[in-house]
């Protein structure tokens, strides 16, 4: 269809407003004033930036700013202190809601694992002294990477919405209800971002209030979209960016917000799980974050290169909070808010070179998440300021954002404590993707064993170190210098090794998440032997795993049967949990996610011919299971005949967990009309 569309022509375009974009937007904003203070009082020659002419512009898709981000969120305050001067932070504090007071790391084993009336004495006692009543064990020591004295917790739609206040105050655009769609490129180069077009029926003709979208023509991009970006997956594959990059992986994080009743946890009380409920080739864990009046935010991060076809992220979150370690925070309270979203997980190796022609990405556009610390707001807040102070750059000059002035961010990024941290855990996820002894040691075991594996190699050079020594200093042999060296080494080792995963040297590779599916009835995921994942934990109060498996097993016989199953609908009143649980329903109510009806699909699903035929035989459906808001469904068609599949597309959250998990990658997210999709405001 030809339309007419409006153009705007702007200096700086952010794509999304999350931390990387806003924080890019408030650091060029002073970097522009400090320049053209320059220019005014003579101390620089050249032209002033005219931002009234050129607007520095931010535009995002939600109805609301802070509506479509999400996040834990434990914060690192480093990049505030770096943007904001102290005097400034003391007038205008960030909305942070506490600061942690205590960090535990907790071990949940299976709820099961309970001593039964006629197991042994021995056994009892073991159990109490060991696991005790909430099946649960603290780790001795806390890893560095889980040590969260001095960060701050919080709601990031709370401190994006603050943020957008002075950005705004500073002369920053911000529009939301404006997604990006497609991008501008002209010879080459990124020239800017075609917004999506408005009052469009779901067969793709005009309504009566049809708007068509803007071309926003900007002499650079910066693409903030956060995880899977739209724009970002074009950028990438047009230019090729990720060519020389590991694949990126993902994972999928679903949390909510909790009022419970007072004392079941303290404010700023920081708890890390993990264990339980994920099985040992599945990366992840909870976060439980305690927060003043009585609320808490809680989380369990599911990672999408699991084997498992039956992979549900949103199930697997609802059995966590049934463990009794979990559901004593949670019990008597009620839930306020849901919501779900992809992480990028894979770490330095995976980020693509995040520079094109008139294009960059920051934050979890690039894949800038230390997963090893389940952060990426203090890296993406960096990256949009790298973003800035190269922009500044670009603006001084009438010549275009080419490629050598893009690389300029690049560089600012590679000589920034972003890199670094980084860097320090560049092989951390690589090796929860490995198993030994021919799949005998699962991935969590592998990957826990190499990113301690420095830790280890510098405690046995200490040893022997000291027992060198020892030999030294009692005469039985000249070793004291070889001694010293030895220890020397092992400081040098321990300490390059401090932060977990820099070992082993080199670049580990890895794989793509679809890739890593198991089909069903191959590797140990056949129907029959599905009990840890296809009914755990789920069942009603009284019956066994065994009988629970056997009504299973024969509710699912015959040729269709693996889309048929799980019960991804599970009613709430079938669910026994003390009332914890939700079904994905009630959980798109509490995520605030409408879309107007009439509008084509944002899921572009390019051979639905595939879902009832290839993909019910080889995967059994996962879409019905690894999406958290219910839009995937293989409902009866031809009067029950045959199958097909339903998208209930208006449930979506945005989470970009199909696009990233579909086995056939056929499925791509799109932004809907602006302002669709969940409110996070408060979460
Ligand atoms: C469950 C969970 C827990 C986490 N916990 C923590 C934590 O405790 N501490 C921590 O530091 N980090 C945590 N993270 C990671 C952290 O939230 C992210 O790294 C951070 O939010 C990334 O910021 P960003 O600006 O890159 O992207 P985002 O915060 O994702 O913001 C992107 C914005 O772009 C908008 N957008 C996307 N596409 C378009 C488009 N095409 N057009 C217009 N707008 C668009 C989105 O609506 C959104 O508003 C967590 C993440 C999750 C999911
Ligand atoms: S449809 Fe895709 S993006 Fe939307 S909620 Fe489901 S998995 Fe997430």
């Amino acid at each position: 269809m030809e339309v007419e569309r409006d153009e705007m022509e702007v200096g700086v375009l952010f794509v999304g407003a999350g931390p990387a974009t806003l924080a890019g937007a408030i650091r060029l904003m002073d970097n522009i004033e400090a320049y053209n203070e320059k220019i005014e009082s003579g101390e620089l020659e050249g032209e002033a930036i005219d931002v009234e002419e050129t607007p520095i512009m931010i535009i995002e898709k939600g109805a609301e700013i802070g509506d479509q981000v999400l996040s834990g969120a434990c914060i690192d305050t480093k990049a505030f202190f770096e943007l904001f001067t102290e005097e400034f932070l003391d007038e205008n504090p960030p909305p942070f809601n506490t600061p942690v007071t205590s960090d535990a790391l907790t071990v949940l084993a299976p709820p099961t694992w309970k001593p039964t009336k006629d197991s042994g004495s021995l056994t009892k006692l073991l159990h109490k002294f060991t696991l005790g009543a909430s099946n649960s064990i603290d780790a001795p020591i806390l890893p560095p990477t889980f040590q969260n004295h001095g960060n701050y917790l919080g709601s990031l739609n709370e401190i994006v919405k603050w943020m957008a206040e002075i950005a705004e105050e500073k002369g920053v655009m911000i529009m939301p209800e404006f997604p990006g769609a497609d991008l501008l490129i002209e010879d080459g180069q990124v020239v800017g971002v075609r917004t999506g077009d408005k009052g469009i029926d779901k067969h793709g003709n005009p309504k009566g209030n049809f708007e068509p979208g803007t071309d926003i023509r900007a002499k650079l991009t910066v693409l903030g979209e956060g995880a899977r970006g739209s724009l970002t997956k074009l950028l990438i594959k047009k230019f090729k960016l990720d060519a020389e990059a590991n694949h990126q992986i993902y994972s999928t994080g679903v949390k909510e917000l909790w009022n419970v009743k007072p004392g079941s946890i303290q404010p700023g009380q920081v708890i890390h799980t993990a264990g339980y409920p994920l099985d040992g080739n599945t990366f992840g864990g909870g976060f439980i974050y305690g927060l003043n009046d009585n609320q808490v935010s809680l989380g369990l991060v599911t990672a999408l290169d699991s084997p498992d076809p039956y992979l549900d992220p949103h199930r697997k979150f609802n059995e966590w909070k049934a463990h009794p370690f979990v559901n004593k925070i949670l019990d008597g309270g009620e839930v306020v808010k849901y919501g779900a979203k992809t992480i990028p997980e894979g770490g330095w190796f995976s980020v693509p070179k995040p520079y094109a022609p008139g294009a960059i990405l920051v934050g979890d556009s690039a894949g800038f998440v230390n997963i090893s610390r389940l952060k990426g707001i203090h890296l993406a807040m960096k990256s949009g300021m790298c973003a800035a102070d190269a922009a500044l750059e670009m603006l001084k000059t009438d010549a275009p954002a080419n490629e050598e002035a893009t690389a300029a961010y690049y560089h600012n990024v590679l000589g920034s404590w972003l890199f670094k941290e980084l860097w320090d855990v560049r092989n951390f996820r690589q090796g929860f993707q490995r198993t030994m002894f021919f799949d005998k040691i699962p991935g969590m075991v592998t990957g826990s064993i190499l990113a301690g594996s420095g830790f280890m190699a510098a405690g046995l050079l200490f040893g022997l170190g000291l027992v060198t020594l020892l030999l030294g200093v009692l005469g039985v042999a000249n070793v004291v210098p070889l001694a010293g060296f030895i220890l020397v080494i092992a400081l040098f080792v321990g300490s390059a090794s401090l932060p977990l995963g820099s070992f082993p040297l080199g670049r580990m590779t890895m794989q793509a998440d679809h890739e890593r599916i198991k089909k069903i009835n191959i590797g140990g995921w056949s129907r029959e032997s599905t009990e840890q994942t296809a009914v755990p934990q789920w069942r009603e109060p009284g019956i066994s795993a065994a009988a629970d498996q056997a009504k299973f097993n024969e509710a699912n016989k015959g040729p269709l049967a693996p889309a048929r199953a799980l019960d991804v609908n599970a009613p709430a009143d079938s669910i026994n949990s003390n009332g914890v649980q939700m079904d994905k329903v009630t959980s798109v109510y509490h995520s605030g996610s409408t879309h107007e009806e009439d509008q084509p699909a944002h899921l572009v699903v390019v051979n639905q011919d595939i879902c009832h035929t290839r993909c019910t035989e080889e995967y059994g459906n996962p879409c019905q299971y690894f999406c958290p808001a219910s839009v995937y469904e293989m409902v009866d068609a031809d009067g029950g005949k045959n199958r097909q599949l339903q998208l209930n597309f208006s449930n979506c959250v945005h989470c970009k967990t199909c696009d990233v998990r579909d086995p056939y990658q056929i499925i791509t997210w799109v932004p809907p009309e602006g302002g669709g999709g969940p409110s996070y405001s408060g979460l």
